[in-house]
């Protein structure tokens, strides 16, 4: 008779394994986590100064559901970790109203009922002075109970709560081959192989190298930080909150206000070169001018109070969809297997329940909201 040497194995531990492995664990499941660095790490997605969380997510109103379980499990996991994880500081969406963006959120908003303030494009360029060049056609959307999260801290806490249920963590472990055999799976390490009857993969960029059908595309994804030219200038948390912005040409501005010396915190999504495929293997995080010269050339006429030579530049990965919607799921109906993974940019602030809804399917359990459009048969 096959000895098993846990029940469940999640590898990978950033944000969406670890809040797997915590979620488990508190349910008693006898379960194992490997990650191939130290949890908190910055080379995968869940690192970096912060993360937003909105309620109302533009992507799809599906996941409304999803962000407001996290809000209440992010809270719990702030008191019983005692650690601060979140800093409330609102979050505005700038864009057309029947557009992704701003039209995501407020379709969104509405549908589940969070509280959020529209704005037309004259009544944004007062109430919130720094984002000048707003077109005319374009609305804000302002949710007051958006929060910024620490992710690196984050996703210590989570690992942390994980091992205090009971999780046994393998940290800088890489598991190099994921094999199913009758009634389980057998993973390879460096040490021996360990035999379980499920596995969870939540490893970010890296799923392909377990499941190279999966329709995945790692991207760079460069941050720069930009100092305002004087101290004090409305650039603070309180009067520029973490905004994301539709630019005419269908691109995202995107950003944080400044919290310390570095400045403001700013992105833009499918930036050219900088936005070009990489081999998740190749962990060179190095940057070039070319990966903040397009975020400095725009900010004079949409932020001109910001200097245009960044202080700070860093560079993480996102790995994506070709719908733009992450996958949850056992592929091809697979007992032994459930994946979870391909987001884009809000994945972090679901984490919790996306923890708790790779619990459900583990243990077979009816997620609590309806997940069917993550499914990762969907590309078949
Ligand atoms: C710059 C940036 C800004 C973002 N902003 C936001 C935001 O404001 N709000 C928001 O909600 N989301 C945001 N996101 C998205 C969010 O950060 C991601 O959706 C989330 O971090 C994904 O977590 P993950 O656990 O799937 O992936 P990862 O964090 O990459 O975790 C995968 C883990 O698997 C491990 N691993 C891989 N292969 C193996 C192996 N063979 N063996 C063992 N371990 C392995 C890796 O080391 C890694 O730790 C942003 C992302 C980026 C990059």
């Amino acid at each position: 008779m096959t000895r098993w040497d846990a029940e469940t194995a999640v590898v990978g531990l950033g944000a969406w394994g670890a809040s797997a492995l915590w979620r488990l664990a508190s349910r008693g499941v006898d379960v194992i986590g490997f990650e191939r660095f130290a949890p908190g790490h910055a080379l995968g997605s869940s690192h970096g100064h912060a993360r937003v969380l909105r309620l109302a997510c533009p992507q799809h109103p599906g996941l409304v559901p999803l962000a407001q379980r996290s809000r209440e499990l992010w809270s719990e996991m702030e008191d019983t970790g005692q650690e601060r994880l979140l800093v409330v500081c609102g979050a505005l969406t700038v864009g057309t109203e029947n557009g992704p963006l701003a039209g995501g959120a407020l379709r969104a908003a509405r549908a589940h009922g969070v509280r959020v303030r529209t704005f037309s494009a004259s009544a944004l360029r007062f109430q919130y002075p720094r984002h000048t060049g707003v077109p005319h056609r374009h609305i804000g959307v302002y949710e007051p109970s958006a929060a910024l999260i620490r992710p690196e801290r984050a996703v210590r806490t989570a690992v942390a709560l994980a091992e205090e249920a009971g999780a046994r963590v393998l940290a800088d472990c890489r598991v190099t081959r994921v094999e199913p055999v009758p009634g389980g799976v057998r993973l390879y390490t460096a040490q021996r192989p360990v035999r379980v009857r499920q596995v969870v993969l939540t490893a970010g960029a890296w799923l392909t190298g377990f499941l190279p059908e999966l329709p995945l595309e790692t991207v760079r994804r460069p941050l720069a930080w930009f100092r305002p030219y004087e101290p004090d200038s409305g650039f603070g948390p309180e009067e520029f909150p973490a905004f994301a912005r539709e630019l005419e040409d269908g691109r995202v501005l995107w950003g944080n206000g400044a919290e310390g010396g570095d400045g403001v915190e700013l992105g833009l999504d499918d930036a050219g070169v900088a936005a070009k495929p990489v081999d998740p293997e190749d962990t060179d995080r190095s940057v070039t001018s070319q990966d903040w010269s397009e975020p400095a050339r725009i900010l004079p006429v949409r932020l001109p109070g910001l200097r245009p030579r960044p202080t700070r530049v860093a560079l993480s990965t996102r790995t994506r969809t070709p719908d733009g919607r992450f996958l949850l799921g056992r592929p091809g109906g697979d007992a032994r297997l459930v994946v979870a993974g391909g987001e884009n940019g809000y994945g972090f602030a679901l984490a919790p329940a996306i923890g708790e809804a790779l619990a459900d399917v583990v243990r077979g359990d009816a997620p609590a909201t309806g997940l069917g459009f993550l499914s990762p048969d969907r590309f078949r």
